[in-house]
């Protein structure tokens, strides 16, 4: 057995060429089978680092100087990109971006679903990505604070801290966002309105959240403040109201010493209680090349209502285009039963409804069922349900006692994917085609594994960039059932 010494200890300065980004976004380099993770280092560069924490036969080292940079680094276009939690790669050149992130779902493929490399070349498709991969944001909570001078200040938190960065033009935001927030601080100073202080549980302000729906130009501003009401509201609102785009404003109470950013009560300030946004179907011609072949207006979209708690996906351009490719894979020709786990607020299922018989959604959050039916009644469609519970015990609950069938099972899971049971009842139901729409590939490989196991082919895996500059990426796979023989 080999044992590794430490060879290195803290403090020391290294110079290593960056091979490769680990799932975190940082770059990972190699010394005499040493291997050091470096935050802020893209594939491609060679770096001074100095080591921050050894171990056996790994470091954490910090990016002192890039000596030669690589030809993908680019000057990010945010200031701040370094210390902020938000954006991890703004370093690294967008179309490498991209392939990071397709190479990221392909080594999770290979890895832990165990497909062969010949499979892969075959069933994957380039990802897709954004024409403008900024501003797409249409949901951001900045927190409130004051500096070290006691001054005012909106921002974002530092990565893995609660320290606020002054800093009001966030790059993924919309161009909105910056007016609004400095709008909000001024009314703040000139009416002496404070800002919570989350160490004494003192203080008004929280966070100013700013939802726009990129369809119909609307915005909402809402508050969250420690207690119900605000010094001076109506000079608040006479402010906000006459920004462009401003249809709704709102206060949500936030009394809780609590890392949850939202209360549970909301009130109107001024102007409609929702902001609405339409998603459109495109056809995968117009996904690829980037131009429609008809004005929005000439489609069958369907219409979201938003609130302040609403969820609801947070790059809308990207999400037409990933719905989209579901829709596609889902084969559907309007005779189809459809069965849409982790529904949310009915994207997805209300998407297939408009092209399937009948779409059954189940999704645990009660809240965001209402939302769906309501979204539903909004746009006429009739042909989709709605059940509240966990997917892995309303599932095999109904396959039990009402023998319920699916043509096509769509499953869109939050991170940690399908639990066991739901995946079981999946294979039993045996419906021709599952489409999974996954927002993380290591467990979308491991339920594949699982699938593929039970009777499914992997047939067609795309991904979507949704979340340009950070390392997430969503995936839109398509199986068949196999024809037994
Ligand atoms: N497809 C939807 C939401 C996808 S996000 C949309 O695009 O809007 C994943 C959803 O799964 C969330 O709404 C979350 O509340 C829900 N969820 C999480 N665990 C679940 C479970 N065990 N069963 C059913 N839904 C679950």
């Amino acid at each position: 057995m080999v044992i590794y010494m430490a060879d290195y200890a803290k403090n020391d300065m290294i110079t290593v060429t960056i091979e490769d980004m680990g799932t975190d976004g940082e770059g990972i380099g190699k010394l005499d089978g040493f291997t050091f993770f470096i935050k802020d280092a893209v594939i491609g560069d060679v770096v001074e680092a100095k080591v921050m924490k050894a171990k056996k036969n790994y470091a954490y080292a910090r990016l002192m100087r890039v000596i030669t940079p690589s030809k993908e680094r680019v000057e990010p276009v945010c200031a701040y990109h370094k210390q902020c939690g938000g954006c991890q790669i703004q370093a690294l050149d967008y179309k490498a971006q991209l392939a990071f992130k397709e190479n990221k779902v392909r080594n999770h493929l290979l890895r832990i679903g165990g497909f062969s490399a010949e499979l892969l070349d075959n069933v994957m498709e380039p990802i897709v990505g954004m024409e403008n991969p900024y501003h797409y944001r249409n949901k951001a909570q900045f927190p409130v604070g004051t500096d070290k001078e006691g001054n005012l200040i909106t921002g974002f938190y530092a990565g893995r801290t609660h320290d606020i960065i002054a800093n009001t033009d966030c790059a993924l935001g919309v161009a909105e966002n910056q007016p609004i927030l400095e709008t909000v601080l001024a009314y703040m100073r000139e009416n002496q309105v404070s800002a919570y202080d989350e160490k004494t549980g003192q203080g008004l302000v929280r966070h100013i959240l700013i939802r726009k729906g990129f369809t119909s130009g609307e915005i909402m501003v809402c508050l969250i403040v420690n207690g119900n009401t605000l010094p001076a509201e109506d000079r608040l609102v006479e402010t906000l109201k006459s920004m462009e785009g401003v249809t709704s404003i709102y206060i949500n109470t936030n009394t809780e010493n609590t890392n949850v950013i939202m209360g549970r009560k909301n009130r109107v300030l001024w102007g409609e209680s929702t902001i609405s946004d339409v998603i459109h179907p495109r056809t995968i011609e117009e996904i690829e090349s980037g131009k429609d072949a008809l004005a929005d207006q000439d489609r069958e979209g369907i219409t979201f209502a938003i609130s302040p708690l609403s969820f609801y996906q947070v790059n809308p351009v990207q999400t037409e285009k990933l719905y989209s490719l579901a829709l596609e894979y889902a084969g559907l020709t309007g005779e189809e039963t459809v069965w849409d786990l982790y529904c949310g607020i009915g994207t997805i299922s209300l998407f297939m409804a408009q092209r399937a018989k009948q779409v059954y959604g189940v999704e645990i959050v009660e809240q965001a069922i209402l939302d769906a039916r309501e979204n539903a009644k909004r746009n006429h469609i009739e042909n989709a349900s709605f059940y509240v519970g966990k997917a892995e015990e309303v599932l095999p609950h109904l396959y039990e006692t009402e023998h319920i069938f699916a043509d096509v099972i769509c499953v869109d899971p939050p991170r940690k994917g399908c639990d066991e049971a739901c995946l079981e009842t999946m294979v039993k139901m045996a419906p021709k085609r599952i489409v999974y729409v996954s927002c993380d590939s290591a467990t979308l490989a491991r339920d594949l594994k699982y699938l593929c196991a039970n009777g499914y082919e992997l047939k067609r895996v795309r991904p979507v960039d949704q979340f340009g500059h950070t390392v997430h990426t969503e995936v839109c796979v398509k199986l068949c059932r196999k024809i037994s023989l």
